[in-house]
């Protein structure tokens, strides 16, 4: 293939469903990145003629899940069902050029059609009963479709960038319909017009749309138009290696953002990963993958959807994340889940303790849990846990330490650990006997960052107010 003798253009097609499906915003990465590694344009076309589905809403939701993944596209987006009528001009270009016909066939001829097949055991296909008839014949008052002559010999072969070499008897292709009796065109004419008239030199999608191709294929030639290099990329697979459904886990990418909470950046990379490789590669930075992606490294066997590795990429980016940034995806879920108050002050509280919570999340709810202690209002709610390990000898102890925290001048982790050693050193017990109860009074739980680190971010009034509050 020579991607450089012409600029690449590629385009993302997806037809509103109510979400962005897992799998297209794989489809749109792919062709991202290949436009953007060959220095070309990657386009965005609503494939909205299914005008019951394509309601505004749907195409938001796809426009809402690329823009959230980053995958901006050049130039204005193209909506099918406005280029209706070119389409459908060019369905009457190839009647005058001898290359489509007029098909009067009413359903029932039609179904007993195939049923003639079946019987006979052949491949349901239009038989060609107008194809060579004369326009006096038609019948009166019916309204025709038009259908593609197609060749009836010889074959069809599609060289596939990612299938190779796909060959199929002419004789398979039935004689399409562009055009149907109402005059509206057909899928398989618009995506074939949509993509000559926005100049698209590759399509890559799912290999769910390979059989698609050879009829496709067809239509441009009979235009006489340049056929684009295809590169048809196997499905996503559920673990269990069937084809990905919702018994897998979610196929819209907005629930991968709202419900489990998931960096675009690390869904981003795990998609990259899911049907390429470069080596043994496992984080890959967009700029990395811009200069190294290549559709010759898109395997031909389906990839098998792993949340375990997505968990790890997405742990990765949140450790690498801004303490900042991390802040202000939290906060509404802090706020909208748990009810917390997030202001100001609680943010710059919550920046002090990123860097703590960061380390052990992988993935944002994960993250506002963890951070969700440090906003309680007192007294705090202790958890089952939390209340075991404040029995009565805790609590008395937590007294002692209230009073002996409370002379403390400098109120850093580090001097707070010294004091609550040598307390531990007095009262003859092990560090940690002294800080589980703390942890318990100050988080309401038995997990929480160091508790030395927590009283410094909490400051030494809250710190003091907490402990007190479970002391005896
Ligand atoms: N609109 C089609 C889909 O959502 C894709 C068409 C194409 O890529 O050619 O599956």
């Amino acid at each position: 293939m020579s991607a450089s003798a012409k600029q690449v253009v590629t385009r993302f097609a997806p037809s509103p469903t109510g979400f962005l499906h897992i799998g297209g915003a794989r489809t749109a990465l792919f062709n991202w990145l290949f436009a953007r590694h060959h220095g070309g344009r990657y386009t965005l076309r609503i494939e909205d003629t299914d005008r019951a589905r394509s309601t505004p809403e749907a195409i938001d939701a796809i426009l809402d899940g690329l823009s959230w993944l980053g995958l901006d596209h050049d130039g204005d987006v193209v909506y099918q069902f406005a280029q209706r009528d070119r389409h459908a001009e060019v369905a009457n270009s190839l009647l005058e050029q001898g290359k489509a016909y007029h098909c009067y066939c009413s359903p029932e001829e039609l179904e007993a059609m195939r049923e003639k097949a079946k019987a006979e055991g052949r491949p349901i296909k239009y038989d060609g009963t107008w194809r060579d008839r004369d326009a006096s014949e038609a019948p009166e008052g019916v309204k025709p479709v038009v259908r593609l002559k197609m060749p009836q010999d010889g074959e069809t072969t599609i060289r596939d960038l990612v299938q190779g070499d796909v060959t199929v008897p002419n004789s398979q292709l039935d004689d399409m319909i562009l055009l149907r009796a109402d005059g509206t065109p057909t899928y398989m004419l618009s995506v074939v017009v949509d993509d000559h008239d926005m100049g698209i030199t590759h399509v890559i999608r799912g290999d769910d749309h390979l059989t698609n191709a050879f009829r496709q294929y067809q239509l441009y030639a009979a235009m006489g138009w340049d056929i684009p290099e295809f590169a048809h990329i196997p499905l996503i697979h559920g673990a269990d290696g069937a084809k990905l459904s919702k018994r897998h886990g979610a196929l819209g990418v907005e629930a991968y953002r709202d419900e489990m909470g998931y960096l675009p950046e690390a869904l981003r990379n795990y998609l990259l990963r899911l049907g390429w490789g470069k080596g043994d590669e496992e984080i890959i930075s967009t700029e990395q993958a811009v200069e190294w992606f290549d559709i010759d490294a898109v395997g031909k066997a389906p990839s098998r959807f792993d949340f375990a590795k997505l968990d790890n990429l997405n742990g990765h980016y949140i450790r690498n994340s801004q303490d900042r940034a991390l802040v202000e995806l939290v906060a509404p879920l802090l706020a909208n889940r748990q009810e917390l108050q997030v202001g100001d002050a609680q943010k710059t509280l919550l920046k002090k303790a990123m860097p703590g919570l960061k380390e052990r999340a992988k993935n944002l709810l994960e993250l506002a849990d963890s951070a969700a202690f440090y906003l309680h209002p007192r007294p705090l709610e202790l958890n089952e846990k939390a209340a075991k390990l404040l029995d009565d000898e805790a609590r008395s102890r937590l007294s002692l330490l209230h009073a002996q925290l409370e002379t403390l001048q400098e109120w850093e982790a580090e001097k707070i650990e010294q004091l609550l050693k040598s307390f531990a050193e007095s009262q003859e017990l092990k560090l940690g006997k002294v800080a589980q109860p703390v942890r318990a009074a100050l988080s309401g739980s038995n997990v929480s960052p160091s508790v030395f680190e927590v009283m410094e971010i909490l400051g030494k009034e809250e710190s003091l107010g907490r402990i007190g509050d479970q002391a005896l």
